[in-house]
């Protein structure tokens, strides 16, 4: 049997390779001259005012609710379908989670049901663009607006993707991406946060170096003299990384034809299957993270733990994507929340399969899905 084909992975060419081995032969492995570049090229390609490069997306989070000052006794509106992260980041901070339900034909928070949940303590609204499919931001910024919360986007999945002609990167207050192999684009482990305020701008900088500031005009009391100003920590992006994150940057939209047109041949050739899938709306373009399917569960023959493992056994590296976050034990146990709360989200995950979906995959990777799914399918099918 081949060997399976993963759900995502990276695609690293030669350009990457040299441009890793540069920065490994100069003067700076980190805190030097590529991160900076970086930064600049990302809030060009997302057209945002500025971009701070971290360790990872969950430090981008981390960084985005410091810098939208959240804090202890602060509630945060955010969807209970999500990778636990995107939760995690604002608890850190001693906030408490508002899920709100998504919608019933979308993985994405249904922004309907948002107004009915906000409290006094309602700080910030923290929104997932699931599988690269943007959130309805007209509708969130608009209540955003009215009741004066920040809006913090969890665009690990997104980006490239398109709300109305914008670049998702350059519509929330805060916006976050990661860099793990299996997103866009890759350097490893690395994220970064896009803002065009120049506040938050400041305290993402700080955050991310221990909360340190040094300046260079306030020399009376010695050159070397710097000050710890709040309590941050070090979430630095190698230059290293910096070097893979410029090259990757560069094929970002070779990587993203890619991907929507897998998408457009999986569309077409499941359209007869019992299964139903995330269609565009026109307004967006999704540069598709995910391709999930959800199962018609009434018209198969057995579970979907059965179809996901005949899938494993075939050659196909599907996943789940997401457990809740509001069914995690953590989760139950802090917060009190539990089955039947989001009862879309539930049932969401409970028909949900992702399948391959990469930019480097074959024709041949892509036939070989399709046919696979469409026999497994087929073969349960009532
Ligand atoms: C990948 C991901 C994260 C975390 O990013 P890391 O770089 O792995 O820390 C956060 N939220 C979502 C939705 C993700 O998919």
């Amino acid at each position: 049997m081949a060997k399976t084909i993963p759900y995502g992975r990276q695609w690293i060419d030669k350009k990457d390779i040299s441009s890793v081995i540069a920065a490994l032969k100069s003067d700076f492995l980190t805190q030097g001259p590529r991160v900076e570049e970086f930064e600049k090229l990302f809030a060009k390609f997302v057209g945002a005012k500025y971009a701070v490069a971290v360790n990872n997306g969950t430090s981008a989070l981390l960084a985005a609710c410091f810098a939208a000052g959240i804090t202890n006794g602060d509630e945060v509106i955010t969807t209970p379908y999500t990778f636990s992260a995107s939760v995690n980041c604002f608890v850190w901070f001693g906030a408490k989670p508002v899920f709100v339900d998504i919608k019933n034909n979308s993985f994405n928070i249904d922004e309907t049901k948002i107004e009915g949940t906000i409290s006094k303590k309602t700080k910030a609204l923290l929104v997932v663009d699931f599988a690269g499919v943007p959130c309805d931001y007209d509708q969130i910024k608009k209540i955003a607006k009215t009741h004066n919360l920040i809006i913090i986007a969890d665009a690990a999945h997104s980006l490239g993707s398109t709300y109305k002609g914008k670049k998702i990167g350059s519509i929330a207050d805060l916006t976050c991406f990661s860099f793990h192999p299996v997103k866009t684009i890759t350097t490893g482990e690395g994220g970064m946060i896009t803002t065009n305020k120049f506040k938050y701008y400041q305290k993402l900088k700080t955050f991310r170096t221990h909360g340190i500031v040094k300046d260079p005009k306030n020399t009376a009391r010695g050159k070397w003299y710097y000050e710890m100003v709040e309590l941050g920590l070090n979430l630095r992006l190698t230059d290293i990384q910096a070097a893979l994150g410029i090259s990757q940057l560069n094929k970002i939209s070779g990587f993203t034809r890619r991907r929507r047109e897998i998408v457009d041949a999986y569309n077409k050739h499941f359209s007869d299957l019992p299964v139903s899938f995330t269609k565009e709306p026109s307004f967006i373009k999704s540069t598709w993270h995910l391709y999930q399917v959800r199962l018609a569960k009434n018209l198969l023959r057995v579970s979907r733990k059965e179809v996901f493992d005949q899938l494993q056994k075939r050659g196909l590296g599907v996943q789940v994507h997401y457990v809740p976050v509001h069914l995690h034990p953590y989760y139950k146990k802090m917060f009190g929340f539990k089955r039947g709360d989001f009862p879309n989200a539930e049932k969401a995950y409970e028909e949900e399969i992702s399948l391959p979906l990469f930019p480097k995959m074959s024709n041949h990777d892509v036939n070989f899905v399709i046919k696979t799914f469409r026999d497994v399918i087929r073969k349960y099918q009532k």
